[in-house]
């Protein structure tokens, strides 16, 4: 599992792929569209998932996953149905096409938080449980994937309740350098380019 992979509107994956090692996460939810879904996530996603959540509980923050994997037909009935009922451009601004979801890599977190027993299902920016995930989420290799301000580079408007495992390594990276994804799969590129044999001469 390459826990660094690129997904998004211009990077699809296939209907058919469908990550190796998910486990299921049980834990409080929110309220569903779907009652049947069961959280999974990526056996690495999910080991580091528990320990941002054990060290959140110390600082007095409940965080849970609200919504992780999802299969590419899921993603397609969610996409159709904002469409349907808010019109496309609305859809391709907020929902991720069809492939297009990072929630079918088994790799990313949507979290809900319980504050004095109640769950709160509208994330903020000003919440302490989201401002300490959004300071040290990249501790545990997850990041904020749909930063404010980036929203012409991810192409996804403000998410703070997205996060994305990528692996400790590369999430302290992007984390220090203020990069989303899409940043750093074009530095590399840029990378590649300056190292190829045709630049050098
Ligand atoms: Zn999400």
């Amino acid at each position: 599992m390459d826990y660094t992979i690129l997904v998004n509107n211009g990077h699809l994956l296939a209907a058919d792929y469908v990550p190796e090692d998910l486990i299921e996460i049980h834990e409080p939810t929110g309220s569903k569209l779907d009652p049947t879904y069961i959280n999974r996530l990526c056996i690495g996603a999910y080991h580091a998932f528990k320990d941002m959540q054990k060290e959140a509980l110390k600082q007095g923050y409940e965080i849970f996953v609200d919504s992780s994997y999802r299969t590419y037909q899921y993603q397609q009935k969610i996409f159709e149905e904002t469409a349907l009922k808010k019109g496309l451009e609305h859809a391709l601004k907020f929902v991720a096409k069809p492939g297009g979801s990072e929630h079918q890599t088994g790799l990313a977190v949507d979290i809900i938080f319980r504050r004095n027993k109640q769950m709160i299902e509208e994330q903020t920016e000003t919440d302490p449980e989201i401002k300490w995930l959004f300071s040290n989420a990249y501790r545990y290799g997850f990041i904020l994937r749909f930063p404010k301000g980036k929203e012409h580079i991810t192409g996804v408007a403000f998410e703070p309740w997205h996060f994305r495992f990528v692996g400790q390594e590369l999430a302290k990276k992007l984390f220090l350098a203020d990069m989303t994804l899409e940043e750093y799969y074009a530095s590399q590129e840029n990378n590649d380019l300056s190292n190829s044999p045709a630049s050098i001469t």
